[in-house]
Order: C-alpha cells, then structure tokens, then sequence
C-alpha cells in the first residue's frame, strides 16, 4: 500500500519546503523505496504557464507538456525522475472541474460547498498518483503557508486523509522558522508553536516539524518545541542554512528525517541510503579546480528564480567539469553597442535567455553579435535562438529589419514567425507548443557529437518558430539548422560554423538537466567557456 507524506509550511513563505520535500524524497528513494513528489498550489490560476515570471518565477514544462511550478523542477533535479501534469494541481483545477461535473449535473441535484465536493475532488487528486500502484511513498508538497484563507481547504482534505487511513499510512512534516533575535541572542521559538496552534485548530496536528534555523538548535530548544508543538522530541529536526541546496538530503540524513518518516509510516529501515553519485557531485561542486563566467542575458536578470532551471544546469555542468560556474547576470533592456564591451569584456561565455514580448530585446541582440563576431562561446535557448537567428539575418545577410513576427509583425523579413497551427488560437493557456519532442541531428554537426546520438527528444514552450523560407540563405553563410523536427520539419537547432561554440536552441534543454545527468549541451558549454577563459 501507498503511503503519504505531506509537507505543510508555516511562519512565512520561501524557507524552502520544495527542497526539503526533494531532499526527502532522494533520502527514500536512496533508501529503496520508489518515492514521487507532488505540489497542490492554492492559486486560481489553472497552471503557471499563465504567470509572469515576476510572480512565481520560472514555469517549469514537463515531458507531458505541463505548464507547471519550479519546484517540480527540483523534483526532477533531485530524484532523476520525470514528473506529469498530475504532479502539479492548483485549485482553479480543482474548482474547474468540480464546476463541469456541476454543469454536467453529476451532483444529482445536492448543493456544491467547499466541503465535502471541493475537498472530495482535492482528495481525489491528492492519491491520483498513489492509485497508479508504482509508488511505496507519495509525497505530496502544499503550497502557501498555514493560516493563508486559500489554504483552509487542503489542510482539511489533509485532516480527513489522515482520519480515514491513519497515522501509519499518512504523516505530516511541517517546515517552520526558528528566528534569531540579534538584540536578545536568542532562538525564538514562539513563530512556530503560533503555527502549529493555527493547523490544530483546523484539527490538523504535524507529526514532524521540520526548522528552518541559522544557529543550531539545542536540546532546551527542541524539547521546549516538541512540548508546545505535540510531537516527540525525535521529530523536531533541525535545518540549518546550507552553503548549496544539492546539501540539503544528506543535512537531512544527519539529522535522521528519513529514517524518523519510515518509522511513523511504519517501513522498515533495512539498508543504509545510496548515495554515491550524489556525493560525488557534492564534492566536486563544492571543490572546483576552475572558475568560469557566464553573462546571462535576460530581462528578469535581477529576479533568481526567474532562469532556476539554467542556473541549476549550469551548476550540473559546472560540477561535472570541476570548474565553479560564476553568473554574471546582465540586462538585456540596458545592454547597447556602446556599451556592450564593458558590460561582456570579462565573461568567457555568452547565455541568452528565454523569454516574451519586445522588452530588452535590442539587448539581446547585441549581446549575439558580440558573442558571435568576438567568438565567445555562446548559447541560445528559445528566444535566445530565435534572436540569434534575427542577428545573423540583419548583420549576415543583410536584411536590415528582419525580425521575429512576435515583435514587428510588419518586418520584411520574418525570420522568426508564428506557427501555422497557432495562428487561430485565441485562448492564452496551455495552447504553445509545449512537452517533448524529437529532433533529428545533422551526423556531422557539432550538437551530434555532444549529445553521442543524432536522435534527441526535448522540451518545447514556445509560439514562434524559424521560417523555413529562410533555410537556404541561412545555410548557405555558415548558420546551419543541424537539427529538426523529423515529423513537421521545424528548426529545432541552429549551429554556427567557425565559431568555437555557437548553439542555439528552439527547445529549453535546461528543464532535463538533474545531477545524476547533467545535460550535455550544459556540459559542453561550460567545457568550451573552460578552454576560452584559457586563453
Ligand atoms: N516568445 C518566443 C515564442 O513564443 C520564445 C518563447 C521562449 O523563449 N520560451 O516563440
């Protein structure tokens, strides 16, 4: 049978249980069990895919092509495991549905509350993936924080599973903040019993409490935590601030989270935790013989998790190389010829992001040039492909407007433009080209031999593409599409000849990027800004 774990957070938001619940997860998984990880966020958007980037940072596409939150992009990064569209609920799904069923007159008439059919529908969803009978633990993370009004009902339906399959089947872990008052030198631990005292009243009480704390926290501590909170002393853990989030599992392991989970859950404790190649990695990333920079250029630079997948990749590749991956980060709305030397005249490799809309874009484009004329190692990802393109056809090719459709429809050259198949689409949600496709590789290109394969399959989030009207002329002056789509023909990527590393990619290579394997185009960049830095 199944079992559950669900991660609540209280006091404030980010102390980081997209981590913790990763960290526990590789702790169970390295332990045998075959583990997933879910999040139900309490937002009424139906996905991510809808946010700007500014409010919940990067949307995070899965092989199914789910528009989902980043932290299922630790998931993936942590446990080497894909994830679906089932592992990322927010309640305008929840709502959407249960309002069909109504409209459909499945209720047989009854009046639909909050309880029982919203949180009967939260329920349903909360064992989708524990019915599928692949799994010995779900863990299921709840976004928002305890006390938030949107959260109410999911603490409920939590309340209820556990009443209904009992404490050995389904567990709470309850990440909190212990906060330091500098004035009084003193850990307080009055924030989390408040917290804990919230949940109770919903009739929820946590079995683990997991603290988030920048000082250790002594025995008084714990138990006066585990006295005010109703859990045994064992189950108060403590969670220092880690130099890296790759830290965390085996932090976790010190403090014995696993093994206090199994215990509860009832799951026998027989071998230790594998975890070689994680340490290994850990080892490397935290002893690099090298130091490189990349100049991200982006137009939500100044927001961290706006790139999280690109700077997780980066840091993969970094660790594989034992070179430490320094980001520079540069905006892309500021960066202009003039002053483009002083801005990129002490990176040793060039990344141009993803992104939307015609904010920053000159930038962009200025960033390209200089990192194709001055032959610095560069990498495009989406945007940063299709900017690549629009470069070369102005500065190459001499076609001194072109542009993608996205941000001058009347250009004369629409090198990049909309798809066919998205031209009649009004509705804005999950309706781009989204989740994995193939992609053939030209045998002699470059990317080819990255990858070992000339068959390939990656993450697509996009709406415009590169006009194959173009194909010849590109081709024909040294930027060669070395990779396509082989059923529709789509430029998936371009590959610039005399140039030390010039890839660029339609698809978001970042997202399959874990540390078990980090992605080969990642790898290969940090490898050729290696050499150039050499220089
Ligand atoms: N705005 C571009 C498009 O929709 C690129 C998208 C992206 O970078 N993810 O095609």
């Amino acid at each position: 049978m199944t079992k559950y774990i669900f991660v609540t957070g209280g006091v404030t938001s980010s102390l980081g249980k997209g981590i913790i619940a990763a960290s526990l997860a590789k702790l169970l998984q390295a332990r045998g069990y075959s583990t997933t990880i879910q999040k139900f966020d309490p937002y009424i958007n139906i996905d991510p895919g809808t946010l700007n980037p500014y409010e919940h940072g990067e949307c995070y596409v899965t092989e199914d092509g789910a528009e989902t939150d980043l932290d299922l992009g630790h998931y993936e990064r942590f446990l080497n495991t894909f994830t679906s569209q089932a592992n990322n609920v927010t309640t305008g799904r929840i709502y959407q549905h249960v309002i069909n069923q109504e409209r459909a007159g499945a209720y047989l008439g009854k009046t639909v509350q909050v309880i029982p059919h919203i949180t009967d529908e939260i329920k349903r969803r909360m064992l989708l993936l524990g019915n599928e009978k692949k799994y010995d633990v779900v863990i299921t993370e709840l976004g928002g924080t305890v006390g938030d009004i949107e959260s109410l009902p999911y603490v409920e339906a939590v309340r209820q599973l556990k009443w209904e399959m009992g404490s050995e089947n389904c567990i709470v872990v309850h990440l909190t903040l212990i906060p330091y008052l500098n004035a009084a030198k003193e850990l307080k631990t009055k924030p989390t019993q408040h917290s804990v005292k919230l949940m109770s009243e919903n009739g929820l009480n946590p079995d683990i409490l997991v603290c988030r704390t920048e000082h250790p926290l002594n025995d008084d501590i714990k138990r006066k935590v585990a006295l005010f909170c109703n859990v045994t002393k064992d189950a108060v853990i403590e969670a220092l601030d880690a130099d890296t989030i790759y830290g965390v599992p085996l932090e976790m392991m010190r403090e014995k989270l696993d093994k206090i989970c199994l215990t509860k859950l009832q799951l026998p404790i027989s071998k230790e935790p594998e975890l070689l190649k994680w340490k290994e990695f850990l080892n490397k990333l935290r002893y690099p013989k090298s130091k490189i920079t990349v100049g991200l250029i982006g137009k939500y630079v100044e927001l961290q998790d706006a790139y999280k997948s690109i700077l997780e990749a980066l840091i993969h590749a970094g660790a594989v190389n034992e070179c430490k991956v320094v980001i520079k980060n540069i905006h892309s709305e500021f960066l202009t010829p003039e002053n483009a030397v002083e801005k990129l005249q002490d990176v040793d490799a060039i990344l141009v992001a993803p992104g939307f809309g015609s904010r920053g874009i000159e930038g962009k484009i200025h960033a390209i040039h200089y990192a194709r004329t001055k032959k610095i190692p560069f990498f495009g990802i989406c945007l940063g492909m299709q900017m690549a393109c629009v470069e070369f056809a102005r500065n190459v090719l001499n076609m001194g407007d072109a542009h993608s459709t996205e941000m001058n429809a009347q250009t004369s050259h629409p090198v990049i433009a909309m798809m066919e198949e998205q031209k009649n689409i009004s509705q804005m949600g999950g309706t781009m080209r989204l989740g994995a496709f193939d992609c053939v590789l030209q045998e002699a290109s470059k990317t080819a031999a990255i990858y070992g394969s000339t068959t390939i399959s990656e993450r697509h989030r996009h709406r415009y593409e590169f006009n194959n009207a173009y194909l010849e002329a590109f081709e024909k002056n040294g930027l060669i599409p070395v990779g396509k789509n082989p059923a529709t023909g789509l430029v998936e990527i371009m590959e610039a000849q005399d140039h030390p590393f010039y890839i660029a990619t339609q698809f978001h290579p970042e997202y399959k990027s874990t540390v078990e394997n980090p992605h080969p185009l990642f790898v290969a960049f940090v490898q050729a800004a290696k050499q150039y830095s050499h220089q």
